[in-house]
């Protein structure tokens, strides 16, 4: 299955507000995707909408979230369904610095409803470190029924090598973000105990814009996400 896992919507300040749940699924579908997950930054508020119109188009959803950790750094929380997607937010509600958006300065946080009528707009800040360490993101998140993969992992910003310094050996995350098939001899070759064949690699767009959602090129077996998500594909 070709997959994009990493994609924000409307919601998301840095994105723009082109990016309403119909026209990501219809992208996504004009691109030839066959499964992609939609991951706002610290919220899971876009999700129901995107769900009916993940349906309309037949394209299958995975039901996510980017959340930024107190060091700053990136994971995606990626749930099989959209009840445990929600049932997760109470958790980031409580662990968000109320810091009030500036649309002019960070941009829009856009709601919308499955026909892409705007609802409402989140007044939250959505782009700040939660209250939570890094482990304590990755346990919510599996606590929630969730996976943990961590973002665009040898980044420049808001990466765990950039935050950290190196990939923890014990942080139980389930996979790795990167940005290109070389990027895993860097990772190996500095994390001699992560072995390359046990790991699941993901290559995804983070994608503000319509066009830069994934072409059709990375592939994920329907074995592999079901070994993740449950009998889901
Ligand atoms: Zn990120
Ligand atoms: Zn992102």
């Amino acid at each position: 299955m070709f997959y994009d896992f990493h994609i924000h919507s409307c919601l998301s300040p840095c994105a723009e507000d082109e990016m309403t749940p119909n026209n990501i699924c219809n992208m996504a579908l004009i691109k030839g995707l066959d499964i992609i997950a939609v991951t706002d930054h610290n919220s899971t508020r876009q999700l129901r909408s995107l769900s009916k119109a993940a349906e309309e188009t037949g394209i299958k959803l995975l039901y996510g979230t980017e959340l930024e950790s107190s060091e700053e750094v990136h994971v995606l929380g990626i749930f099989p369904d959209l009840e445990a997607a929600e049932a997760f937010q109470p958790w980031i509600d409580e662990r968000m610095p109320g810091i009030p958006n500036r649309p002019d300065f960070f941009g829009n946080q856009l709601m919308m409803d499955e026909e892409d009528r705007e609802t409402g707009r989140e007044d939250r800040l959505l782009i700040v470190s939660l209250t939570a360490s890094l482990q304590e993101c990755v346990d919510a998140i599996h606590s929630h029924g969730g996976r943990a993969i961590l973002a665009h992992v040898l980044d420049r910003a808001n990466s765990v090598t950039q935050q950290l310094g190196f990939i923890p050996m014990d942080l139980p995350y389930d996979g790795l973000e990167i940005k290109s098939p070389d990027q895993i001899q860097r990772i190996l070759k500095t994390h001699p105990w992560i072995k390359a064949d046990s790991t699941h690699w993901f290559i995804d767009s983070d994608a503000h814009r319509l066009v830069d959602i994934s072409e059709p090129e990375n592939i994920i077996t329907h074995n592999e996400v079901n070994e993740l998500w449950g009998d889901i594909v």
